[in-house]
Order: structure tokens, then sequence, then C-alpha cells
């Protein structure tokens, strides 16, 4: 099949149902799997074949969702999971227990945050947050139990493009996979391209875009060598109690480069079960169908959002791609020439007081904690996503008190711009 994410996006994974034609993949919504006989039955669960059990594990209308996204991502094997979180939570746990650590830019979405400095660090895993703006903070930070680099492609709300290819080279020194969330950039930016061995997604936000479904997904590059990195990865490189003491990367050597993902779904997601339902794999596999035109159309509104902000006299500071210098406009140059994003953020002459008022005056553009949705959003983080962080951490991940962060849906620009505008003069008082 050809390349072009237009064509993947409606075509990958699927062709038609065996049993009865159908053209539209169809919602499996079934717990479980008849075997044929009880070899089949032992087969699956022996991994000799892969296949449908049970649907915690895996479930024929995820599967579409996932080669799909594999497909997309030029990754080899995907796992869709109950959100966003959950495939942060495992993309980490999958190769780090208690005694471990992590490197972690500063540049994060805040649950992602305080899942990394809260509960990993119950769970024993240190996170060493550093400022992506250093490439080599990674390796400075690095230690024999360091198992994984973690950032965001276009984090908000900085939207400082990551140095994907700079720090993933930084992890093939050490033997260190880089795990990319590329939730704000699907189909702008591929992270396998680069180097980066394991992308996740909040699937709730622009692969869904209708704003409907929560899910996650995690994919693998299929490009990290387990093996030749035993020491640094025992997770993949020592046996496995829980799985008849298999050796992750040597036991899945005949299906593929698959380990990472499949020992994923046959230990975390078997005994953490943090699975997607059938229907909202199905519901995200809708929005995916649409995601090339979306993708397309929040780029050109957004980009006319930053324009028409930074020609008001009442806003200090416009926070997009476009707008940033030096350093950050070469990444912007490197990472994104296919388009610079759907977020993007403003700072309003009179502080915390006026941006509250400008989200008080918005008609059009909705007032929620998400992002990617195809209908405009805005938020004011330092009170509602940031607000479980401190006022020194906030001020590391970026958020100013009167900081305003947009996601530019698929509107007619015309009504975005009048709506923002109205509410602007409203702030003004
Ligand atoms: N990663 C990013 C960049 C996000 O914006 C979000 C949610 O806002 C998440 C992860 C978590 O995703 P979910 O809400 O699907 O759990």
């Amino acid at each position: 099949m050809s390349n072009h994410p237009e064509t993947l996006a409606l075509h990958a994974g699927w062709r038609r149902d065996e049993a009865t034609t159908a053209v539209a993949v169809p919602i499996y919504q079934t717990t479980a799997f008849q075997f044929n006989d009880t070899d089949h039955a032992a087969g699956l669960f022996g991994l000799a074949q892969l296949g449908n059990i049970y649907t915690r594990i895996m479930n024929p209308t995820t599967d579409v969702l996932e080669k799909r996204m594999a497909a997309l991502e030029g990754g080899v094997a995907a796992l869709a999971l109950a959100s966003g979180q959950a495939a942060s939570m495992f993309s980490v746990l999958n190769v780090a227990k208690a005694g471990d650590n992590i490197v972690s830019s500063t540049d994060l979405y805040g649950g992602t945050w305080n899942l990394f400095a809260n509960q990993l660090k119950d769970l024993g895993i240190e996170c060493r947050f550093v400022d992506p703006a250093d490439p080599e903070a990674f390796a400075r930070a690095t230690d024999d139990r360091t198992r994984a680099y973690y950032a965001e492609t276009l984090p908000n709300p900085k939207l400082r493009v990551f140095p994907i290819a700079e720090v993933a080279a930084i992890g093939k020194r050490f033997g260190i996979p880089l795990i990319m969330d590329n939730t704000a950039a699907p189909l702008l930016v591929r992270p396998f391209d680069h180097g980066a061995a394991v992308v996740m997604y909040s699937a709730t936000k622009y692969l869904g875009g209708h704003g409907t479904s929560i899910g996650g997904i995690v994919i693998d590059g299929g490009n990290f060598d387990w093996e030749a990195n035993a020491a640094r990865q025992p997770a993949l490189n020592t046996p496995d109690p829980s799985y008849h003491g298999a050796v992750w990367s040597q036991a899945v050597k005949p299906l593929g480069p698959i380990a990472y993902i499949l020992k994923m779904r046959v230990t975390l997601l078997r005994d953490m079960g943090a699975c997607i339902s059938p229907m909202n794999a199905w519901l995200i596999l809708q929005g995916i169908e649409t995601l090339a035109l979306r993708m397309r159309a929040h780029c050109d509104n957004a980009s006319a959002v930053a324009k028409f902000l930074g020609a008001r006299s009442d806003v200090t500071k416009v926070i997009h791609p476009s707008t940033q210098t030096g350093a950050g406009a070469a990444m912007v140059a490197k990472y994104l020439p296919r388009g610079q994003g759907g977020l993007l953020g403003f700072e309003l002459a009179g502080g915390a007081e006026a941006g509250k008022a400008f989200i008080n005056n918005l008609k059009l553009l909705y007032h929620v904690a998400n992002i990617g949705d195809a209908r405009s959003l805005a938020i004011h983080p330092a009170s509602t996503t940031h607000s479980q962080l401190s006022a020194d951490e906030q001020a590391a991940t970026g958020v100013s008190p009167g900081y305003i962060r947009l996601s530019i849906g698929i509107e007619h620009i015309d009504d975005i711009l009048a709506d923002i505008g109205q509410a602007l003069d409203a702030a003004k008082g």
C-alpha cells in the first residue's frame, strides 16, 4: 500500500470483514473468543501464535486501530489502552522498576508531570527532569539505572519543539530508548523518522478529534536493539517470572522486532487491565479517517490566530511555533515543515484578571480542559490543568498567571477570529 497518510488513515490494517464482507470495521463488542480446541488455546496462551483470547488483552476492532497507527507512524506494532495516561505509564513501567530511573523533559502535560513526579516515585522509580534546551542534559542525568528518556514533541504551554534526533542519538550512546508523546503533532512529525524508539499518544485528542472518547496508544518503532543493550535493559533481557521465565528479547524474535510492545500487552495490560473498549477503539478509528484533513485545517487556523493576536496591542506575548526565535526557530524549521499544529498561547497586558475575563466572555470557543478537538477550545492553565503543581513547578513548565492556552479547531476562521476579538475587547473593560 502507498505510504501517503491520507490513504493509510482510511485503509491500513483492514480491507473487509471476511465473514460478512462488511467494508466498515465492525465493533466486536465481545469479552471472549471461543478457541477451536485445547491445542489452539494452548498455542495462543503460549504465544506460539497470536490471536484473540479475551478483550482485556486484544480485540479485533482494537487490532485495526493498532495496525493503522503503527502504519501511520512507520512503526512495527502498537498497543491501544484506556487513556493517554495509561499509555505514558505503561511506556515507562515496561522498562523500569523500583530502583531504576528515567530522564524526562521538563516540558510536559501537567498530568504526566504528576504521574512521573509522584506515582512513579511511590513505585520507587525516580524521574529526573531536565531542560530540553540543552540535549546533553539528558546525558548528564543518566546513570547505570537509567532505563528510558521521555519527552513531548510539541509540548504546551511553551510549544518548544523537542530535539528528537539529538536526544535519540544520546540515548543510542547509552542503550536508552527515547519515548515520545506525539499527542499534539500527529502526521506533522513522525518521531521514528528522527530516531525515537517508542511513540505514545493520548488518542483522546487529535486522533479522535470528535471529543467523544478517551483512549491512548503506544507504538513500537521496532528500531531499538534490546538484545544488544542487555545490561542496560534488564526488563527485556532477564527471565520474566510472570511469564514462565520468558526473556522477551529472545522469546519474541520469531514474531519480529516487537519485544517491547508484546511484553507490554501480555504482562502490563494483562495484569493491570487498562484496556480500551472496542467501542472507543472504533470511535477513534472514525476520527483517524479524517485526521489528515483536520490537521491541515487546525494548522492553517492556528497560524491565522497567531497573526491576529500578534497585531493586538493588549496581547503582550504570542506563543506559537511561528513566534519562536533562535534555536527554537531552527527546531521548528527542522521538525515542523508539514505544519505547526493547532495549539497556541498568549499573555494579556492585564494579567490574570484580564485572562479570566477573556475566558468568561468567549461565546464560540469552549472553556474546557482538553486539546485537539475539532472545536476551538480555551483554558487558563494556572487555575486548572496546572493547578496541582507548585508555583515553581508551574513556572518550570512555562505557565505564568496570565497565560491563556488555545486549541484552535476547524471552524471557519472568520468566526474564530470574531469570537476571540470580541472576548479580548470585553476583557479590556
Ligand atoms: N499527553 C498529553 C500531551 C496530553 O495533552 C494528555 C491529556 O491532556 C495526556 C497525555 C493524557 O491523555 P488522556 O487524557 O487521554 O489520559
